[in-house]
């Protein structure tokens, strides 16, 4: 087993990684307990791969689990759910010093992180990440959040978990489209700020995807030690330090958009797309060489991921696409922060990005292949 200790709001918790972890799940987290009982949150489709070892493992411990299942998918971050889970763990009489479990991936983490944000001011939480994209990322950084009318992740709050389990035995159970996209921001952390992970991961990218133990731990605790780092130097983004990790994300998020934030696209294809656009606009302005820039293509192509936008058959313009991330909410007023590569392993804040360069540059890329 890994273990990354994380600093974050005030406190210290450590993300543990490695295998059996949902198997032994009482015996991870009986020390944060204070009660026979655990209430747990999950969705659908994990229920019917984890319940059991879960539930099995608390009644060994004579403790009673408590369960909640939602139906899977981004649709179940909403207002409704909140009030519902929180309704639920009120029933539950769930006091301040107690723990809810967040069994799942980055949906129910989102979900279940900002109801114990809010419930009594704020309860603990002890996060179960079971996809590849919620252990290197979404389980990690305090981020809780849920989707309203008006866009993704626009209502929430900072709430820090008190452990992270993150079970490698998970992802066996995890289809390969999601664990590809869960590698496109493991990836993503060697190119904005670890070229000789980014090597490592050219070497042994495909171990990590078939599962194989020692990769797949090493890949997680990498990932994550990365991004607690970050996230630590600029806890509420407001430097440009956590701005890093969208590496790839303008890119994608209009990818997104223009797909309609459908299943045609999934998150981590979207960004591993976005990485080579980055990539190549960052060839396109001398900032980091060609051959760099074609590592990081070759690098997503290997993986699976979608590489070429013309691929995509989006019939639609490069304006039209850049049109998306005016929309972005990491668009501030009158700018367009992009994240930029001066070469692998080394990304930047840019703020002179103009969009009709852009656009241009999209429609080259549009026209390719
Ligand atoms: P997800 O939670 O929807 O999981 C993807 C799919 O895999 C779902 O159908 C789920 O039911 C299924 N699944 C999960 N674990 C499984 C397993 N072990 N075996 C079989 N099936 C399994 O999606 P995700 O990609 O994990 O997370 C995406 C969400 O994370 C988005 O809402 C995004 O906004 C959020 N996110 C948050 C942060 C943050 O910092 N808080 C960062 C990145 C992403
Ligand atoms: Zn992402």
């Amino acid at each position: 087993m890994a273990v990354v200790p994380v600093e974050l709001g005030g406190r210290s918790y450590e993300v543990r990684i490695g295998k059996g972890l949902l198997h032994g799940a009482a015996q991870q987290c009986v020390p944060l307990l204070r009660k026979p009982r655990v209430p747990i949150v999950t969705d659908r489709n994990v229920a019917q791969h984890w319940r059991d070892a879960v539930e099995s493992s608390f009644a060994d411990a004579a403790i009673e689990s408590r369960w909640f299942v939602l139906e899977p998918g981004e649709a179940a971050k909403s207002w409704e759910n909140l009030r519902r889970v929180t309704d639920w763990l009120l029933a539950e009489q769930v006091e301040r010093g107690d723990h809810v479990l967040a069994l799942g991936g980055g949906v129910i983490g989102d979900l279940v992180g900002f109801a114990a944000a809010i419930l009594k001011r704020g309860c603990g939480f002890i996060q179960l990440p079971t996809t590849l994209l919620a252990q290197v990322d979404s389980s990690v950084g305090g981020k809780t959040a849920i989707n309203t009318g008006a866009g993704k992740n626009l209502i929430g709050a900072f709430h820090q978990p008190s452990l992270v389990l993150a079970d490698l035995d998970a992802l066996d159970t995890l289809p390969d489209r999601e664990m590809r996209a869960g590698y496109a921001e493991v990836l993503k952390y060697g190119v904005l700020g670890d070229r000789e992970f980014f090597d490592w991961l050219a070497a042994n990218g495909k171990a990590v995807l078939a599962r194989e133990d020692t990769p797949l731990e090493y890949a997680v605790a990498t990932s994550v030690a990365a991004k607690a780092r970050i996230v630590a130097e600029d806890e509420r983004e407001t430097a440009d330090r956590r701005a890093l990790l969208n590496l790839g994300h303008t890119f994608g998020h209009a990818l997104e958009a223009e797909t309609g934030f459908s299943d045609r696209l999934l998150h981590g294809e979207a960004v591993a797309l976005g990485m080579v656009l980055a990539a190549r606009y960052s060839a396109r302005r001398g900032q980091i060489s060609d051959a760099d820039a074609e590592r990081v293509t070759r690098a997503v192509d290997a993986a699976g991921l979608p590489s070429e936008i013309a691929a995509l058959g989006l019939g639609c313009d490069g304006r039209r696409l850049a049109d998306h991330m005016l929309h972005d909410k990491k668009m501030d007023a009158g700018t367009l922060p992009f994240v930029l590569l001066r070469a692998i392993g080394d990304a930047h804040v840019a703020r002179d990005v103009e969009l009709a360069d852009v656009s241009e540059f999209l429609n080259e890329e549009l026209r390719a292949g």
